[in-house]
């Protein structure tokens, strides 16, 4: 079961509740399979996306209250941010590759 449809967390949003690092590694990694530049398969992309994310600090954003004042967009767009994904995904690929789960 998951812990936030356990009353009484289940009144609140925690969907708005994202850490960012996701969002940017997630886009590398499709991004990647797309160009078919790493396995597709279940295993490497869930064990890739989790090695890249726990190199990364966490980085949680509440979408929605205070976006006029720091957009999302201002960490997901920052080039050093991208490539800081960047970095971590190909790390964190090469592991997964020495040591496939497939
Ligand atoms: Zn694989």
């Amino acid at each position: 079961m998951n812990v936030r449809e356990r009353s009484p967390l289940n009144r609140y949003d925690f969907s708005r509740m994202v850490n960012m690092w996701e969002t940017l590694v997630l886009e590398v990694i499709a991004d990647m399979i797309e160009r078919n530049e790493m396995c597709s398969c279940h295993d490497c992309v869930l064990d890739t996306c989790a090695l890249a994310l726990n190199s990364l600090p966490s980085r949680y954003w509440i979408l929605g209250s205070y976006d006029a004042f720091s957009p999302p967009e201002s960490f997901t767009e920052d080039s050093m941010n991208v490539r800081l994904a960047e970095e971590a995904v190909l790390k964190a690929y090469r592991l997964v590759q020495a040591n496939p789960h497939h």
